[in-house]
């Protein structure tokens, strides 16, 4: 619909742009389309090919790491140009100086005393000059590469956080876990993980649009913010589903943090604001599980994972750990 309306080609690309578009989830390419549509009317195939490249292409970040390091480079260069210019400046008056010493000792002409003395004034000048040229150079170079740095830390964050959610997103959360895992073989130090997944939220979906949905994700997302501590490292792990890791944390710290997210998500009445409409209130289930020496990443998180899955089969809204799976497992040896 959207592709024909805007009379464009039926370009894979349109397809997925469209689609998100649709889907609502990427905030920064609605904007965009938004915009666009209010200025122009409609969106061209240019403008379409542009959109693709800086919201959805894989390599939009790569491009744009690429333009800041390159740009960084070229910053370099003219900063050691100008730095061997003034250097050339500097010796040039170096042998000025030494010239005029010279010459000066010999002189017993008052008149040519004065012209030695003018050069020298002149070259005193251009020095003088040229220095100020490389302070400003210098300072205009300091102010790019700061710029350039902020860049840099710009794209560094948009790779590792979620725009939805503004949670880390499953690339941090990967990197975090590898790291979490390393750092324990070589302290001892622990952690625990509570995996977590919105019930029935398909449902919630169908009932009251992605749009809401989305909402409900920042929500929870935002009772998750509100009950971990400052070194905890929450992720959205995938669509509804969310992974923390904490460090340093006791599977039974772990399982009391889980409850407070828990109760604090299902205490929440949600309200539509547009239309003031009382949309009830949603639960969430929780796994926990803790590392053990011989955990990978993927051991570590199968087992919240399992958790997690013991919490739905239990009824939802519950927060379930490995231990109580391991009840289950037993269960089952003696049935
Ligand atoms: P369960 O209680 O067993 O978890 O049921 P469920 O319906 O939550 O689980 P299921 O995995 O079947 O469905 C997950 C749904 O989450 C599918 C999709 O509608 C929704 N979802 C996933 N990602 C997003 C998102 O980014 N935004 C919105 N609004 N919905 C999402
Ligand atoms: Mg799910
Ligand atoms: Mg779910």
């Amino acid at each position: 619909m959207y592709i024909k309306k805007n009379t464009l080609p039926a370009y894979p690309r349109s397809y997925e742009l469209w689609y998100t578009y649709a889907a609502g989830y990427n905030q920064g390419l609605n904007r965009a389309i938004n915009e666009s549509i209010k200025t122009h009317g409609r969106i061209g195939t240019d403008e379409m090919l542009t959109l693709y490249g800086r919201f959805l292409s894989p390599t939009r970040l790569g491009d744009r790491l690429d333009e800041v390091g390159s740009k960084v480079s070229k910053e370099v260069e003219e900063l050691v140009d100008t730095l061997k210019l003034s250097a050339d400046a500097a010796s040039d008056y170096g042998s000025a100086l030494e010239q005029a010493g010279e010459k000066i000792k010999s002189v017993t002409d008052p008149e040519k005393l004065q012209i030695y003395l003018a050069h020298l004034v002149k070259s005193t000048q251009n020095a003088v000059s040229s220095n100020r040229k490389l302070e400003n150079q210098l300072l205009e170079s300091k102010n790019q590469i700061e710029n350039l740095q902020s860049s840099l830390e710009a794209i560094r964050y948009e790779s590792l956080t979620d725009e939805l959610t503004t949670l880390n997103n499953r690339k941090h959360f990967e990197n975090s876990i590898e790291r979490i895992i390393d750092q324990h073989k070589e302290t001892g130090e622990g952690f625990s993980l509570l995996m977590t997944d919105i019930d029935h939220f398909k449902k919630f979906n169908d009932t009251y649009g992605h749009q809401t949905g989305d909402q409900v994700l920042r929500l929870v997302a935002l009772a998750v913010k509100q009950n971990i501590k400052s070194q905890d490292i929450a992720c959205r792990y995938g669509g509804e589903e969310f992974a923390i890791i904490l460090p340093q944390s006791s599977l039974e710290d772990a399982a009391a943090i889980g409850e407070r997210i828990r109760t604090a998500v299902m205490s929440k009445e949600l309200v539509k604001r547009s239309t003031g409409e009382n949309l009830g209130r949603i639960t969430i289930s929780l796994g926990v599980a803790t590392c053990k020496d011989t955990d990978s990443a993927h051991t570590v998180v199968s087992r919240a994972d399992e958790a997690l899955y013991l919490a739905k089969n239990s009824g939802r809204n519950l927060v379930r750990s490995e231990e109580d799976l391991a009840g289950t497992k037993e269960q089952e040896d003696v049935a």
